[in-house]
């Protein structure tokens, strides 16, 4: 157990065990990305810590670039909707591409983007999520580097948000539901 779950279902990871695991991931993408110039993709606006400090912790040249799609707004539960509201400025054809999310939940969003991304020609594309649900999952996601994995709890902070606000704690907490 890499966070401490708090009974209930409950989780907090603190800002060091989320820093902790990013350098892991970062050393384990510098190893599997050795000799190329990966291409990591943020999905906005929940993995944008996770965007920053995933890339300071990977050790080779790389590009980025940002991609947003429409969130929950205020609610609190999924619609299964997913719409792109923002779309990419550089070119994929030929990258290595690594798509980073804040957390996987049901996977449409990923699924989605994973097609939209593929349908643009690069070389490969892999998933890098901080959290994942898997009890929630509705289509199944291939994540390559994988922050924590959690139950099916509504989580806050570091770039996620609890009814817009709170993306700027450093650590990550559950809303009791
Ligand atoms: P999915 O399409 O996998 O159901 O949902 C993915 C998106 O839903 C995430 O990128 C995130 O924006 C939002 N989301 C899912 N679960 C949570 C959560 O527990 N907290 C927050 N703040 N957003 C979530």
């Amino acid at each position: 157990m890499n966070y401490f779950e708090l009974g209930d279902g409950e989780v907090h990871i603190t800002e060091n065990q989320i820093q902790t695991r990013i350098k892991e991931l970062g050393a384990k993408i510098s190893q599997d990305y050795a000799g190329t110039q990966p291409h990591l993709i943020c999905v906005l606006n929940g993995a944008y810590h996770f965007m920053s400090d995933l890339t300071r912790a990977i050790q080779l040249p790389l590009t980025v670039d940002f991609l947003a799609v429409s969130s929950y707004g205020v609610e609190t539960k999924t619609s299964g909707e997913v719409k792109l509201v923002k779309d990419l400025s550089l070119p994929l054809a030929g990258r290595e591409v690594i798509l980073v999310e804040d957390i996987v939940d049901t996977g449409l969003t990923m699924s989605y983007l994973l097609h939209y991304l593929e349908g643009r020609g690069p070389n490969s594309v892999k998933v890098a999520a901080l959290l994942s649900k898997p009890s929630r999952r509705k289509v199944e996601v291939p994540v390559a580097y994988l922050g924590f994995e959690i139950p099916d709890a509504y989580v806050y902070g570091y770039g996620l948000d609890r009814a817009h606000f709170d993306r700027n704690m450093p650590f990550i907490s559950s809303i009791k539901s």
